[in-house]
């Protein structure tokens, strides 16, 4: 298991050559790209920067706490 000090973000890496394709913050996904960044919550699909692999997140499950319903 890989840990960085200080960093609690789960960074979103490409699943075939690992390039960093954004980092997944709470329930949304940062993606940064020259001097834009881009946060992007929900289904979020793209190709790898290095090999052109398609890669996908779902952002609600990268959020680790339950989300609350009203009822
Ligand atoms: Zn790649």
């Amino acid at each position: 298991m890989q840990t960085e000090s200080g960093q609690q973000n789960s960074q979103w890496r490409c699943r075939k050559c690992g390039a960093l394709l954004g980092v997944a913050d709470d329930d949304h996904v940062e993606i940064r790209y020259k001097t834009a960044v881009y946060r992007v919550r929900g289904e979020l699909a793209t190709d790898c920067r290095k090999c052109g692999t398609a890669n996908f997140v779902d952002t609600r499950n990268v959020q680790p706490r339950r989300e609350r319903r009203c009822a």
